[in-house]
């Protein structure tokens, strides 16, 4: 791609979306589509947020199964979660196919396994709920698991085919080109500093120069910071860590994942892995609490790459890094207006490839003028958790049981009878 600038010069704009991630650049992809005059701002480079440091897992749903939502928010509103959620890997593998995104993009589902008779059983439900609901998806055995996976240490799960994998960072280009292409300005290394209303527009002040504009969308997720306090307590965010293996030697390969999925189990700290497209197993978990995601410790990745894949013993991690996951309270994504004119979609709990994706497509909607009532999709009043710094505490002595917990069961459990080694 060729080398994007700063903004250095006071500039007008239909829209001025804030962070060039999924979010960002998915919104401004649709709204220039539409015919909008759209800049994006950028504090850093482009991928230096979750949308360039991620898995690459296109998961359809949220972390609630469908029922939960119709429970927790009603019948309709739920049905649209359920719903937009569901067919988020739609919309990314469809634009992936329309504007010829090269990211090593595979459509062979995504697996989520169970590390306990009891997680099995709410997976069987998850998966039920879902098919009830036209998705494609089944339920595997500890047997067929382990097929799918080449490791033994899983009591089953279930395969969702609307999911995939993706190379992340590669997928990120992919929409910015997409997106300028189609006529949107995009602007890195320009931090937004302040936000201030004159009339029926907004300034979105950087240190060098500024953009009018009547709409303005955020789309900072975990990294949202100082400027956008309210919106920055919303969230927790809560550092994960990937490593990545040398390239696997080509007589293990097919043991390894062999058809492409994606996998993450269901321990407290949950695992996610996948092979990428030179043979190397990329494995996240969560990382140790801090205010930087800097992967020094990744004992538990090498832990758990010993425990899933015991073939690849002496195949070194060649590759560490990590970023901050954006949690809610609430387990959903946000869409936000807390003033005309100024909108605002985040918090996608680990999920954000498909929903961050489909979440810009619904920003770029009410860009347009969309009303809320259209959208499919709950806009919901901006709710700064209380006493947030103690949340982030709490988080950490929460990832500290879990992990604990993880070791324990961990330490309990055998591999599943009957299952391949
Ligand atoms: C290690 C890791 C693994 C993950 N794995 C998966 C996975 O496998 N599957 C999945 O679905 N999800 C996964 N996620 C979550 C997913 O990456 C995010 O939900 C998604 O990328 C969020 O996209 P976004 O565009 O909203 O935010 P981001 O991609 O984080 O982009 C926000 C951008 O805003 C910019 N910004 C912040 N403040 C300002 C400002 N003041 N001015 C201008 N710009 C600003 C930041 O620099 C950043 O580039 C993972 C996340 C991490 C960190």
């Amino acid at each position: 791609m060729a080398s994007l600038s700063q903004l250095s010069a006071d500039a007008r704009a239909d829209v001025v979306v804030i962070g060039a991630g999924y979010t960002g650049l998915s919104t401004a992809l649709h709204a220039a589509c539409a015919g909008r005059d759209v800049v994006v701002l950028e504090a850093a480079q482009l991928g230096e947020g979750g949308s360039g440091l991620n898995g690459g897992q296109v998961i359809a749903g949220l972390k609630h199964d469908p029922d939960v939502l119709a429970s927790l928010y009603g019948e309709e509103v739920g049905a649209q979660l359920a719903a937009c959620s569901g067919s988020a890997p739609d919309l990314v593998f469809d634009l992936i196919g329309r504007y010829a995104i090269e990211c090593d993009a595979v459509r062979t589902g995504w697996l989520q396994l169970a590390v306990s008779e009891r997680h099995l059983a709410s997976l069987e439900r998850r998966a039920a709920q879902w098919r009830s609901r036209g998705a494609d998806a089944a339920v595997l055995s500890d047997r067929e698991a382990a097929q799918l996976t080449g490791t033994a240490r899983y009591r089953g799960g279930w395969i969702d085919r609307r999911g995939g994998t993706v190379q992340p960072l590669a997928y990120l280009l992919g929409l910015a080109r997409a997106a300028m292409a189609s006529g949107a300005r995009l602007f890195v290394r320009s931090p937004v500093s302040r936000l201030s209303r004159h009339g029926d527009e907004w300034r979105v002040e950087t240190p060098r120069s500024s953009v009018t504009a009547r709409t303005v969308v955020v789309a900072t997720d975990a990294y949202t910071g100082k400027p956008f306090d309210a919106l920055r307590r919303t969230v927790v965010a809560v550092p994960s860590i990937q490593v990545a293996t040398a390239p696997l030697p080509q007589e293990l390969r097919a043991s390894v994942l062999p058809a492409g999925q994606s996998v993450s189990d269901t321990q407290g700290i949950l695992r996610y892995f996948r092979l990428d497209a030179s043979g190397r197993l990329v494995l996240g978990t969560r990382g140790s609490y801090g205010d930087i995601p800097i992967p020094t410790d990744t004992r538990a990745h090498e832990r758990a790459v010993r425990e899933l894949y015991p073939q690849l013993a002496g195949l070194p991690l060649e590759y560490r890094w990590g970023g901050f996951v954006a949690m809610t309270p609430d387990g959903i994504p946000h869409l936000h207006e807390p003033e005309p004119g100024l909108l605002a979609g985040l918090g996608y709990n680990g999920r954000g490839v498909a929903m961050a994706t489909a979440m810009g497509r619904l920003l770029a909607r009410r860009a347009l003028g969309e009303p809320h009532a259209s959208l499919g999709f709950p806009v919901t009043p901006v709710r700064p958790i209380r006493l947030h710094a103690l949340s982030r505490l709490a988080a950490r002595a929460t990832i500290r049981y879990l992990q604990a917990r993880d070791a324990l069961e961990r330490s309990l459990r055998r591999p599943p009878s009957g299952a391949p080694a």
